[in-house]
């Protein structure tokens, strides 16, 4: 089944914009929403968000995507 993902548009403090799938209980702001896509899992959803912004500083939300968090 995929799942819509969103990350935040804001910095976490460790640098990183938090991804998030939208049923998720602690997603930031709407404002600072910003939609990825639908995707099987949290892991293609940073590898989309890290090709698509030329950035590594993403990471998974402890509480929605705990297989993708800190992992590095
Ligand atoms: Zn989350």
């Amino acid at each position: 089944m995929l799942k819509l993902y969103i990350f935040n548009k804001k910095l976490d403090e460790k640098g990183n914009h938090e991804v998030h799938h939208v049923n998720c209980a602690h997603l930031p702001d709407s404002l600072n929403q910003k939609w990825l896509g639908h995707f099987l899992n949290c892991e293609e959803a940073l590898d989309y968000a890290k090709r698509t912004y030329h950035r590594e500083n993403f990471d998974g939300c402890y509480w929605c995507s705990p297989l993708c968090h800190d992992r590095t």
